[in-house]
């Protein structure tokens, strides 16, 4: 199974993804949080996207699409995987094409731009394993501590609400254009981004079902 969750900053790319990725046992693949490791380690990499993804801006095509293209030789992806926050942009679409992979299907995630600044406000994540949370919608048992895992739950950088409308912009911009690119393959699935975790998660998996 290969999959590409599309969507907006904030859509919920990122639960949905970790509660897929144990349902069918296959990797996420999530550029974000492969950038947001190298820039806490300082790797070369790191350096280099540091201070466009702490301003919201996209991290450049070549150092993305070198990140997937090794992520995705790794022997875990095998059998497939899901690909959170790539691609956003069509030349990295083009790229992920060339590499023929055979994607099963593109999930596109609906949402309002006022919807994603009222999530933003409330969204923390796990310092150590990134998994997502949001103070109203979905607590942690203990406010702070990742269940997971128990380290603390922080509020990314780029979650401030000026940087949240900066990465919308850019989204309408750049990543937008992807939801007709894939509607022509014939692989696009679109959900809507508020309808209810478990009612998305039952959708994509009988979408899934149907393709097999
Ligand atoms: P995310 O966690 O998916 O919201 O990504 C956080 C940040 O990482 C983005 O705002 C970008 O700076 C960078 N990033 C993640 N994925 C990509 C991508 N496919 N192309 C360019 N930049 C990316």
């Amino acid at each position: 199974m290969k999959l590409i969750l599309l969507g907006a900053p904030g859509a919920g790319k990122g639960t949905l993804a970790e509660i897929l990725t144990e349902k069918l046992g296959i990797p996420t693949i999530s550029t974000g949080n492969i950038i947001r490791e190298a820039v806490s380690k300082g790797t070369e990499m790191g350096l280099k996207a540091k201070a466009f993804t702490e301003s919201g801006k996209l991290v450049p095509d070549d150092v993305v699409i070198g990140i997937i293209n090794e992520r995705l030789k790794k022997p875990d992806c095998e059998r497939g995987f899901i690909l959170d926050g790539f691609p956003r942009t069509i030349p990295q679409a083009e790229a992920l094409r060339k590499m023929d992979l055979d994607v099963d299907i593109v999930v596109d995630i609906g949402i309002t731009d006022e919807a994603v600044v009222e999530r933003m406000a409330g969204r923390r994540v796990c310092k150590d394993c990134s998994a997502t949370y949001h103070i109203k919608n979905i607590p942690p048992k203990k406010e702070g501590i990742c269940d997971l895992c128990g380290a603390d739950l922080i509020i990314r950088k780029d979650d401030d609400p000026q940087t949240v409308l900066d990465r919308l912009a850019i989204y309408h911009e750049q990543t937008e254009p992807l939801i007709e690119f894939y509607k022509k393959t014939g692989k696009l699935f679109t959900i809507d981004g508020v309808a209810g975790i478990e009612k998305n998660i039952s959708s994509i998996l009988t979408a899934l079902e149907g393709k097999e």
